[in-house]
């Protein structure tokens, strides 16, 4: 069983990001960038898939610049078997990402498809459900566990007030939550490994899939400074204030 598992090359979770002076997006120069969180739970759980002999092959798959190349060696350093770079510009929307995604299942015929619930520089939440749809699959968003065998997929996701199980036909969709297990510190000789397998590079167009941008930014701000806050002299001050002031007691 062959598991395929898109990996978005973002900013890294502890950049401090700013917004460019012209309020057109967030400055990308000289920041670090890493494999999107929630991707990096997709690898892991895919490898512990193949680890525990459920699948045959992991395929991690990025869509961005020449540079998601080095998102997809972490991913091979995970345990990723080989991976596969659709180059184009960066940005490409979850849509058109989705599109790209469908073109690969056909090729590649995975019997899963684990992908982060969502990509942490867009926010966006998208590309999994659009995915399922075009390809005319099941699909399971924000897993928590994930257990395969006799050709079904039963994931566990929180919902408002609970858990809720549901047992998905494979071929099928996947989006992991943080619960879904926590991925493992790569080390050294499999950083190594991973410089050895094999990852081609196709281009969007080759995939028969336009790219152009259907979204305009039309603009993007800093969050609103919190203001300073009052010292209150006791605790009784304390209390007139919320109750007179705020008026939440
Ligand atoms: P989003 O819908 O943009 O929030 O992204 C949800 C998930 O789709 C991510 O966690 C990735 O698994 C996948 N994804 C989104 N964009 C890309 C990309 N450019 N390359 C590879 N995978 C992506």
């Amino acid at each position: 069983m062959k598991i395929l598992v898109p990996v978005k090359r973002v900013v890294d979770a502890n950049v401090k990001v700013s917004v460019k002076p012209d309020q057109s997006g967030v400055d990308l120069t000289s920041v670090k960038m890493s494999m999107n969180p929630f991707d990096e739970i997709a690898v892991e759980e895919a490898v512990r898939l193949k680890e525990a002999g459920v699948a045959t092959e992991v395929i991690a798959v990025s869509v961005g610049v020449a540079q998601a190349q080095e998102t997809l060696r972490s991913a091979l350093a995970i345990g990723a078997d080989r991976a596969i770079l659709v180059e184009s510009k960066d940005g490409v929307e979850p849509l058109a990402v989705a599109k790209i995604l469908k073109a690969l299942v056909d090729r590649e015929q995975p019997q899963l498809i684990i992908l982060g619930k969502q990509a942490i520089d867009n926010d966006s939440n998208q590309t999994g459900q659009m995915l399922a749809a075009l390809a005319g699959l099941p699909q399971a968003t924000f897993a928590s566990k994930l257990v395969v065998a006799d050709g079904k997929a039963t994931v566990s996701r929180e919902v408002d007030g609970g858990a809720e199980t549901l047992s998905l036909t494979l071929p099928a969709v996947v989006t992991t939550d943080l619960r879904l297990n926590e991925p493992r510190y790569v080390t050294l000789p499999n950083i190594m490994k991973a410089k050895k397998k094999p990852l081609e590079i196709v281009k969007a167009e080759d995939l028969g899939v336009d790219v152009t941008p259907r979204l305009k930014t039309l603009k993007v701000v800093e969050p609103p400074k919190r203001s300073a806050g009052v010292k209150v002299a006791d605790v009784q001050a304390l209390i007139e204030k919320l109750k007179i002031e705020a008026k939440v007691l």
